[in-house]
């Protein structure tokens, strides 16, 4: 049991236990196969420490785990019991707030400030969320002719897979537990290899909540390997993905085998628009805060801006004097730090990659560019970086880089800007600035990403706002848990938050009544 747990200490000096195990059953258990996943600190690349790994064996001992725990209890239980037991783990990440930002700031590179005020609250908001929902969900009754009388029941799935990525650690971890767990489903979640800690932290705190054993069970692992065996694991009854576009494409293929239903959540080059007639200071704050927060690994990032041609020279003045202003970068664990560092070093190729190509496909540099070295000349810090004069045929405008990186260009018409806005293989989120309300809601309808209720993001501050989501008339990627989000084309398909999240994780039953028809 001795590397069950780690005794550690934060950069910001806060102390905790971290479990290292695989959360089977609400038991800490070994990897079978011996595997061991090394996690590291982006800030300085030290190891932070290491985690088990869960094989296939270890990944059907889950299953079966949540299998019995579906059967035996979770999804006979009294749905208001169900959710005061979410309401309980609520309160315990509440509790332990500080230490699941530590972990999320030091695994992932966050800064403390925004897993703290933004991540965790956002996490809790989505647990109470779907608290509430547990003894609201309900079928219909239908009633065709008057010797007929069918109700139609929402039951649970089943057993439910979920894997996540590293960017928001807790809250992909939450918004797909949440509305499984309510809806009386079970549930086998890997998460992240980059960022496996806070999962692990907060299954510790599911055992302390007093969920049945079994009914949550959380692992480690490679995405080949321990991913691969979720999607492929005939007892597991749908799989919900967040991620990027190739891995759902790969994810697909494998749950196709049992014929799972899926839920995909993935890439996005999310644009922005600015017309004439436009706060021009709030869209340039909005605008930064729309593809530099997380250090732009967003994954509805509005990572491509067009701007109407007679105020283009004055925007990007102002957009580069904003990064200028914002963008402190460095230490995570200073609380007026905006950005840290990527997430891995392969991220941090990756986007300086892209600054390469956009230099070699001709776009002018505005900002950035290059690796940003701190005081101590270490960590993965990137500079923000801004290239201007984009044209729509470069790499640099039609791929997901999921960096601090932003592509900018003139447009002259509402059709061309729609058009250019819809041309590539994502539709995930869309900003909107114009003054002019019938321009928002005709472009927000031509617009090919996913929210519905564009209105009721306007210029929304809630406090739970926690992922990004489809169109924002006003500013960007300001969600709200009551909200459905979710992709169009290839950023996915099924939706997360509001009823719709709930929703996902039930399939209808159908009873017909036969009141006296005879043959
Ligand atoms: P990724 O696709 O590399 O990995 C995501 C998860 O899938 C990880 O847990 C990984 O281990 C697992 N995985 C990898 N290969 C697998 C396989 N063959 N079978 C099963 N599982 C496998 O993505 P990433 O780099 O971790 O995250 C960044 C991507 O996530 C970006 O593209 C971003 O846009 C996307 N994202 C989307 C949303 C959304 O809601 N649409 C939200 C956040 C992030």
């Amino acid at each position: 049991m001795d590397d069950m747990y780690a005794e550690l200490t934060a950069p910001n000096n806060v102390k905790f236990t971290q479990p290292l195990g695989l959360f089977i059953e609400n038991e800490w258990r070994s990897s079978s196969k011996g595997e061991r996943i090394v996690t590291v600190n982006p800030a300085d690349e030290k190891e932070i420490c290491a985690v088990h790994g869960a094989g296939s064996k270890d990944v059907d001992m889950a299953v079966q785990a949540a299998r019995r725990a579906f059967i035996g209890e979770w999804r006979d239980m009294d749905s208001s019991a169900r959710g005061n037991l979410l309401q309980t783990l609520a309160d315990l990440v509440e509790q332990h707030a500080d230490v699941l930002a530590t972990i999320d700031a030091w695994d992932n590179g966050k800064s403390y400030h925004a897993a703290r005020n933004e991540d965790i609250v956002g996490a809790v908001a989505l647990l109470r969320y779907y608290a509430g929902w547990a003894d609201k969900l309900h079928g219909t009754a239908i009633d065709p002719n008057p010797d007929k009388l069918a109700y139609v029941l929402r039951e649970p799935v089943g057993v439910c897979g979920a894997i996540i990525p590293w960017n928001f650690p807790l809250v992909n971890l939450v918004i797909k537990i949440a509305p499984a767990l309510a809806a009386g489903n079970t549930i086998v979640v890997k998460a992240a290899e980059q960022t496996p800690l806070s999962a692990l932290y907060f299954a510790s705190l599911v055992k302390k909540a007093g969920l049945p054993p079994g009914v949550v069970n959380v692992l480690n692992g490679l995405g080949r390997e321990t991913g691969s065996a979720i999607a492929a694991h005939p007892e597991v009854d749908q799989i919900s993905f967040t991620g990027s576009t190739p891995t759902g494409k790969q994810i697909m293929k494998t749950a196709a085998g049992t014929l799972k239903r899926v839920i995909m959540e993935t890439g996005g080059k999310s644009p922005l628009l600015v017309f004439p007639d436009a706060d021009l200071e709030q869209a340039v704050r909005w605008g930064h805060r729309g593809i530099m927060s997380n250090q732009g690994q967003v994954c509805s990032g509005t990572s491509r801006i067009f701007i109407h041609a007679d105020i283009y020279d004055r925007f990007v003045n102002l957009f580069a004097a904003e990064v200028d202003r914002v963008s402190k970068i460095g230490d995570p664990f200073q609380l007026d730090t905006f950005q840290g560092p990527q997430v891995t070093r392969e991220q941090f190729n990756r986007v300086l990659t892209y600054i390469e190509t956009g230099k070699r496909e001709g776009a002018k540099l505005v900002c950035g560019g290059t690796a940003y070295k701190n005081t101590q000349g270490r960590g993965l810090y990137i500079a923000p970086t801004v290239f201007t004069d984009v044209t729509d045929d470069m790499a640099i405008a039609q791929e997901e880089v999921f960096g601090p990186f932003v592509v900018v260009s003139p447009f002259r018409e509402e059709g061309e800007v729609i058009e250019r806005a819809n041309n590539t293989i994502f539709g995930l989120g869309a900003a909107i600035f114009t003054q002019d309300i019938s321009r928002a809601l005709r472009i927000s309808k031509k617009i090919q990403s996913g929210s519905e209720s564009a209105l009721t993001h306007a210029l929304s501050n809630s406090a739970n706002a926690v992922l990004p989501a489809a169109i924002w008339i006003n500013s960007s990627n300001n969600d709200d848990v009551r909200v459905p989000f979710g992709g169009y084309k290839q950023s996915g398909f099924g939706r997360e938050m509001g009823e719709e999240g709930i929703h996902a994780y039930t399939i209808t039953k159908s009873v017909h009544i036969n009141l006296g028809a005879k043959l």
